[in-house]
């Protein structure tokens, strides 16, 4: 039986899919020691796995969330955490001995870490893998990018440059660098087309359980009226404008709605709440889409898998340039209907909210194209295959000694 770390980061959208796949591999026999901010203690500590936080100072949800608006302010933060918590993983392997290290993309210091320890390493992917995928973003969003991170570009060559003077130029790489194998959390069918992707990229499907999740919510409150769940996630959700368009949409609108607002936002802000709302600041995600008839959301790829995996047409609103990779890709199955995705991204007027609902909500093919893709994506194994594509490297990393001494290139 392994030992296996697995290093995260503290965003709901990256351990989600983590969480079921920990626990299966403990299930399994295997020890994990799941590395986090100390914020995600107790949500990940329900699967059993031995936590470790990481050591202070560490970004808090809230200036994640400013970060995460543009990709590169994103880039620059994770590339920080990695000067900040290499040293610190070094000296957990150093004293743990691990046979495996499984890094989310982001998370370079479990990478680097890793490679300077010549430990076994599988790459954790709960996004589009956005290498090979610039096609797909179109040359004016790609375009727009660029000049965002002009400014940013020398404080990240600086970074690379110490980083490659303590550690070595052949363990430190970019912000996302991948491993002999990489596990993909969706479905061939639902990635956007993509040559980067070659044999070590493995689809396992969204991992999906409601057992490993948390939030609670006052379900006799639901009135079997028809259902409509909006949220914008754990990251990006501080748009009142958002928020107060809903209002406006939806207040006469012939449903109810559940609204999650985001913890950081503080919901006496947002005006009067009109009588078929429920507004919390988290809510069981899950369970909700599981009675929800449309889902209105930023297009989160955890959001956008789960909403689909339970037949949910979608409206999707994307507020950054990964999530609106994902949203075209619901546009393009039909299973749902895009809005918001001009530069700067997720503004919406009521008006086009309330057709947008009506649209996937009265259209049947919306809902027959969610429950298409929901069926793909389960197909596609979740959790237990991405457990199974674990141990089946484990195996092979176990027959050939040698490996464990040759890095990857
Ligand atoms: N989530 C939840 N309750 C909420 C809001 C979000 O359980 O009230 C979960 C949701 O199910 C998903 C994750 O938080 O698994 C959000 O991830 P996603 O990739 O959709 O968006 P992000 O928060 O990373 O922008």
């Amino acid at each position: 039986m392994a030992k296996i770390f697995y290093v995260g980061i503290p965003a709901h959208g990256h351990t989600n899919p983590t969480l079921p796949v920990v626990r299966e591999l403990i299930k399994r026999g295997h020890e994990v020691l799941y590395y986090n901010a100390a914020s995600f203690r107790s949500k990940v500590s329900t699967t059993g796995v031995d936590f470790r936080a990481y050591p202070e100072p560490m970004p808090t949800e809230r200036q994640l969330a400013e970060a995460m608006h543009e990709l590169i302010d994103a880039s620059v933060m994770l590339a920080e955490m990695s000067e900040h918590l290499t040293p610190f993983l070094m000296t957990e392997i150093e004293r743990e001995q691990p046979d495996l290290i499984i890094y989310d993309s982001v998370a370079m210091w479990g990478y680097i870490a890793a490679r300077t320890h010549h430990i076994p390493y599988i790459c954790s992917i709960t996004l589009f893998v956005l290498d090979g995928s610039q096609q797909a973003m179109g040359l004016g969003t790609l375009a727009r990018f660029f000049w965002h991170s002009i400014p940013h570009i020398p404080k990240l060559l600086q970074w690379k440059r110490r980083m490659k003077q303590q550690y070595g130029n052949d363990v430190v790489g970019g912000i996302t660098e991948y491993g002999d194998l990489n596990l993909v959390f969706t479905s061939k069918d639902f990635h956007p087309a993509n040559n980067f992707i070659d044999s070590r990229f493995r689809f396992v499907g969204p991992s999906i359980d409601a057992a490993t999740r948390d939030g609670e919510f006052p379900f006799e409150q639901l009135n079997g009226e028809k259902l409509v769940y909006i949220s914008l996630g754990t990251i990006n959700h501080l748009d009142l404008a958002f928020y107060r368009a809903a209002f406006t949409a939806f207040a006469d609108y012939p449903a109810q709605f559940v609204l999650s607002a985001g913890k950081n936002t503080d919901i006496g802000q947002l005006g009067e709440i009109p009588s078929n709302f429920i507004v919390k600041s988290y809510v069981p995600q899950l369970a909700l889409l599981q009675r929800a008839d449309a889902f209105i959301t930023h297009g989160g790829m955890n959001s956008v898998h789960e909403g689909l995996y339970y037949g949910v047409p979608e409206v999707v609103v994307p507020h950054q340039l990964e999530q609106l990779l994902n949203s075209k890709r619901v546009a393009e199955t039909s299973a749902g209907i895009v809005l918001g995705n001009r530069y700067p991204y997720g503004r919406v007027t009521a008006k086009e909210l309330r057709e947008a609902l009506d649209t996937v909500l009265n259209e049947p093919r919306y809902r027959q194209q969610a429950r298409r893709i929901g069926d793909s994506l389960k197909a596609a194994g979740g959790y237990l295959q991405a457990a199974a594509e674990i141990e089946a490297f484990l195996g092979d990393k176990a027959q050939t000694p040698e490996n464990i001494l040759t890095p990857a290139g």
